[in-house]
């Protein structure tokens, strides 16, 4: 190797690395990148402490400091649904270019109406890394994340869409998030202390489509609601570190097809949270999927 081979670094450690592919990317339009998650989160940390400050200079100036629906922000299916089917998304663009996306989600808590909010970067129709989230019913406070202009093709920043996704209708979208939030809530339920965190996966989005069209292994078994369901797994190593990710999909009959959708995925250290998801029939070959 020459002294003058291309390399890669991490913006935060200066590691350097050899491989493009080594480095995780939280901005659209970016060449920040970094060695792994630790580093994106200390390099990150002061924008989330001026956030978090701001945020609660607002609250004290509108007294609502002590909120019973800042609970919300415990339930995993509320904060993944402002993430990733969020209301509205608003993008505030700076002199340098640099995005910043405001997810708002309105929900109904005890019987009126609150909203969660999320501030994020956005990383390939993703939202990537987290800087503030927090949950109101005080519509001035929630005007305050409504910034820059609002982004009124949400198919543009949401996650690419998935084969066949224009066949599916409300009903179908709406029993695929009943399924992923019973599936979630179980599956945090199992999570050990010491796996990737619940806040990170979105770092991992890209391995889906890999682990359904090249995975290693899959099950079929039968869902708490009696429909057939399916398992794909791989094995991926990431700057050292292997993990497993796991696509949990359920069959769709449309029009004469058959389409794979992915309702829960997400990756894990843990061999055993990876073994508890192989249940059911293994089916061998690579073929279902397409
Ligand atoms: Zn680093």
């Amino acid at each position: 190797m020459l002294i003058s081979d291309n390399i890669y670094y991490c913006k935060n450690c200066k590691k350097v690395v050899k491989d493009i592919e080594d480095l995780l990317f939280v901005e659209d339009g970016s060449s920040l990148s970094f060695c792994s998650e630790v580093c994106i989160e200390k390099f990150y940390s002061p924008l989330i402490d001026y956030f978090t400050g701001k945020i609660d200079k607002k609250r004290k100036d509108l007294n609502i400091e002590e909120e019973a629906c800042l609970s919300l922000l415990d339930n995993p299916t509320y904060v993944d649904r402002v993430l990733h089917r969020p209301d509205e998304i608003w993008r505030l663009e700076n002199d340098l270019k640099e995005e910043i996306f405001s997810f708002i989600s309105k929900v109904e808590f005890e019987g009126e109406e609150a909203y969660l909010v999320a501030l994020c970067f956005v990383f390939d129709h993703t939202p990537s890394f987290v800087l503030a989230l927090t949950a109101s019913s005080n519509e001035y406070f929630i005007q305050n994340f409504q910034i820059g202009e609002e982004v009124d093709s949400l198919e543009d920043y949401h996650q690419k869409e998935l084969p066949g996704e224009s066949l599916i209708d409300n009903d179908d979208m709406e029993e695929i998030e009943l399924k992923k939030s019973k599936l979630l809530a179980e599956m945090m339920t199992q999570r050990k202390e010491f796996d990737i965190p619940f806040e990170d996966f979105a770092l991992y989005m890209e391995y889906l489509q890999k682990t359904v069209e090249s995975y290693d292994e899959l099950y079929e078994f039968d869902d708490e609601d009696g429909d057939q369901a399916l398992a794909y797994f791989k094995a991926f190593e990431r700057s050292g570190v292997s993990f497993f990710y796991i696509a949990l999909c359920m069959r769709l009959e449309k029009e004469d097809q058959t389409l794979i959708i992915p309702v829960l995925s997400f990756p894990t250290i843990d061999g055993d949270l990876s073994n508890a998801y192989k249940q059911g029939k293994l089916l061998d070959g690579n073929k279902l999927a397409h």
